[in-house]
């Protein structure tokens, strides 16, 4: 069996299973996905369904370093939305 791949928050370095984080996904082709499945496939960051390591990343520039390119605002916009949705679903669920 294989082990399963473990992922770092680029906000706050957190380790844990990759099935856990939002994955960022920066293609060679200029194009940028969130949590986007194999056909858009190149550098990844990893990052915690949270707000707060949302706002972190925001703040240290954390994707952006990690996936050596500016992340577009509408990019941003969208992982806020997610995370967003992710907490009500999460406090709907308590
Ligand atoms: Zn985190």
């Amino acid at each position: 069996m294989r082990a399963k791949q473990q992922r770092i928050c680029v906000a706050c370095r957190r380790k844990a299973d990759q099935a856990e984080f939002l994955r960022i996904v920066s293609a060679a082709d200029g194009r940028m996905g969130i949590n986007p499945g194999p056909h858009l496939e190149g550098r990844s960051a990893y990052l915690c369904n949270s707000l707060s390591c949302y706002e972190l990343a925001l703040k240290h520039r954390s994707l952006q370093r990690s996936l050596r390119r500016p992340v577009p605002e509408e990019i941003l916009q969208e992982l806020e939305e997610v995370i967003k949705l992710e907490e009500i679903k999460r406090k709907e669920l308590v």
